[in-house]
């Protein structure tokens, strides 16, 4: 079991099982809306995946038609992102997960609209847009 929670601790969760994959999003959106280099997300199916609190502290912002992003809307940590193809898919920020979690080789995506200001310097697979599946 995996556990993790926001950053004023009004929204928490648990997840059973592992995470199916690693990201790091250069894309636009998610460098403003981590106030980051690049997003790192943790990939778990819906099934896994249980709120323990904070559900009405919950807020939605749909970056993009088929995007849309849960942050608290107490501290402003993000939760997740959840893509409308993708109902089953969970996609978590990785920093609100406690601990040392196993993880699957991470990637970079977005990588052509990457700040020019950071440098990737690790031997990551790199993709221009999304992976291929
Ligand atoms: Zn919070
Ligand atoms: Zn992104």
């Amino acid at each position: 079991m995996l556990n993790g929670h926001c950053e004023c601790g009004r929204i928490s969760f648990v997840i059973d099982g592992e995470i199916n994959q690693l990201s790091h999003c250069h894309c636009s959106q998610c460098r403003r809306l981590h106030g980051a280099a690049y997003g790192t997300f943790a990939r778990v199916t819906k099934k896994q995946f249980q709120y323990l609190s904070g559900t009405n502290d919950i807020k939605e912002y749909a970056s993009s038609s088929d995007l849309k992003r849960f942050f608290c809307s107490n501290c402003g940590s993000n939760i997740m992102v959840t893509v409308n193809d993708e109902p089953e898919q969970l996609y978590l920020a990785m920093g609100i997960i406690d601990g040392d979690p196993i993880t699957p080789e991470p990637f970079h995506i977005f990588v052509s609209s990457k700040a020019p200001w950071h440098s990737i310097n690790d031997n990551a697979a790199q993709f221009d847009e999304f992976a291929p599946e």
